[in-house]
């Protein structure tokens, strides 16, 4: 018996639930079978890079064990064996949070947002900038503990982190830091906003296949999850930047509300 059994020997019943099997079309990457090549590869009859390749197909999530008959934790299992099969690389130090202000908004890119939502509220704002998303891509790492740490001294405490990029919030949540989204923290004229899957919220599948590990490890897969998400998308302005840019490069016409802040401070 191993931990995969009750997945590998499965009749498929959350595959319709996985965005990465049923937006990829691959049966490698239906939940039952990543479970089952990961049992072989615990039997030593498959080698570790085929367990690596099964064990990427997956943007975490959480539908199957959402929508799984008993909730088996396959996402649970999941992140602990890409953490056994995937080297640690030494995420980014994270950077001073710089600057006055209430609100301590994380910045991802080269956009100043923290300067356009001052400008909107009529406050100092502060920021604070990773160039690797607080490191998200090593994140259930056992060595990631000690990023996790100095991530809580510097924003454990802060009444209000705002966060425009899902990768940010899943490190966040994983390490007790409460934050909202930009939308919830200054009102913009935008159509409805799609969540993220970082935080619950609307969505026409579980992910868009921006979500890491997939982006990462199967671009051509990812991109194809995008394209069937964005076939049932019905709207165009997005909470999470991540979601945003891997749709865009998917072809389709979509911002997010960062977009929308920089017009409306006229940036
Ligand atoms: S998570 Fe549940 S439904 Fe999905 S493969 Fe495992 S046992 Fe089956
Ligand atoms: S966590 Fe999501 S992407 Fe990963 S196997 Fe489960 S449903 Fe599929």
């Amino acid at each position: 018996m191993t931990a995969w059994d009750t997945c590998a020997l499965c009749p498929r019943l959350c595959r319709s639930a996985c965005p990465v099997a049923s937006g990829s079309g691959r049966e490698a990457s239906v939940p039952a079978t990543i479970a089952w090549v990961l049992r072989e590869w615990e039997h030593g009859r498959v080698s570790e890079g085929d367990a690596r390749r099964v064990a990427t197909l997956c943007t975490d999530c959480g539908a199957c064990q959402t929508h799984c008959h008993i909730h088996e934790p396959l996402p649970e299992r999941l992140r602990r064996v890409r953490a056994a099969l995937i080297p640690f690389v030494e995420p980014q130090p994270i950077g001073e949070v710089e600057g006055d202000g209430e609100h301590v908004v994380v910045e991802v890119d080269e956009r100043p947002v923290a300067t356009w939502l001052a400008a909107s509220v009529g406050r100092d704002v502060r920021r604070l900038v990773t160039s690797d998303h607080l490191g998200a891509v090593q994140m259930h790492h056992r060595a990631f503990e000690s990023h996790r740490d100095v991530l809580a001294q510097r924003l454990g405490r802060e009444a209000s982190v705002v966060v425009t990029d899902g990768r940010v919030a899943r490190v966040l949540r994983s390490a007790g830091i409460a934050f909202r989204w930009l939308h919830q923290v200054v009102t913009l004229p935008t159509d409805p906003i799609v969540g993220s899957c970082a935080s619950p919220g609307e969505r026409p599948m579980a992910c868009c296949g921006g979500a890491e590990p997939l982006r990462s490890h199967h671009p051509e897969d990812a991109r194809r999850v995008g394209e069937r998400f964005g076939q049932r998308a019905v709207t165009s302005t997005y909470a999470d930047g991540a979601c945003a840019s891997h749709l865009r490069e998917c072809g389709l016409q979509v911002v997010d509300v960062v977009e929308v802040l920089r017009q409306e401070v006229g940036a």
